[in-house]
């Protein structure tokens, strides 16, 4: 604890009171402690990328733009690492909108299971291209017969999904399949997505929602990973009164799960 005092002096020098503030630096300190820590990853996540396009680059000068085998995978290199460090910048933008408190919010009410057929719809068109058409992942839908009517920003909830669901297409074994289930609880509409992959170790599973946490960094990076999308996704979840946590066993598979708040009515039919 850090005490101040002040003495309150009366112009006639009478003292009238002393008043004291005792605040709690440990809170401060940590707060100002993970600040330095964000500052140092954010530089050193932008100088991986840029060291490697930096490198590429002067190889390219030095003479390699003439040799038709190499120069265009070279090229590829720095189209690639340049895009990741734009998807980064952007992640870091929305992040810090989110800490001043200055996301736009727009609700309204969606129902839950069409908004979710709409986005596994889309995965599915993307699982039929050629890009993924040979690894042969399964989406598999079980959804609860009722409709779920919640009030959420669609595009912020419809982001979160998609990056649950891009992690759990990218950790999948080929022929995996990836299981996305709606349901409901007395008060919350609850969403997840298990897949098959390699799963997430017990230590590391709280942290995973942190900044730039991950499990495997070289790994996630070389998969073109920022590890911001799920501290984003926990960010966007709280602006819902909503929460994100996952399960997982290793080498069996993971399962993240969102819950957003969510008043059922029980005369849904009398409102057609
Ligand atoms: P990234 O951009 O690295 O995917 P995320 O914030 O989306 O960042 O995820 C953070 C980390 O959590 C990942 O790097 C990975 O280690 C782990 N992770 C996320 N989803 C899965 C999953 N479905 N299976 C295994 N590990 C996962």
């Amino acid at each position: 604890l850090q005490g101040e005092f002040s003495i309150i002096q009366r112009e006639t020098g009478f003292i009238s009171g002393l008043v004291c503030v005792l605040s709690d630096i440990t809170k401060q300190e940590k707060v100002e402690q993970e600040r330095r820590n964000f500052v140092s990853n954010v530089s050193h996540e932008l100088r991986t990328p840029l060291t490697s396009v930096k490198s590429y680059t002067e190889a390219l000068q030095e003479g390699v733009w003439k040799d038709e085998e190499i120069a265009p995978g070279f090229l590829q290199v720095i189209s690639t690492e340049t895009d990741r460090m734009i998807r980064m910048v952007t992640d870091l933008l929305h992040l810090s909108r989110m800490d001043q408190g200055n996301m736009q919010v727009e609700m309204e009410y969606v129902s839950m299971n069409d908004l979710f057929t709409h986005i596994l719809d889309r995965f599915d068109m993307m699982m039929q291209s050629e890009a993924y058409r040979e690894k042969n992942y399964k989406i598999v839908r079980d959804f609860t017969q009722r409709t779920l009517w919640v009030e959420i920003d669609q595009d912020k909830i419809t982001q979160v999904i998609d990056n649950i669901l891009n992690n759990a297409i990218k950790y999948s074994p080929d022929g995996g399949s990836v299981t996305c289930r709606l349901m409901e609880t007395h008060n919350s509409v609850v969403l997840s997505v298990t897949d098959e992959g390699m799963g997430i170790p017990r230590k590391d599973l709280n942290h995973i929602f942190e900044r730039f946490y991950r499990v495997d960094k070289a790994r996630a990076r070389s998969m073109g990973g920022t590890g911001l999308g799920l501290a984003i996704s926990k960010e966007v979840l709280a602006l819902h009164g909503g929460r994100i946590w996952a399960t997982s066993v290793e080498n069996k598979g993971s399962t993240f799960f969102i819950s957003l708040p969510y008043e059922s009515f029980d005369d849904e039919e009398e409102w057609g």
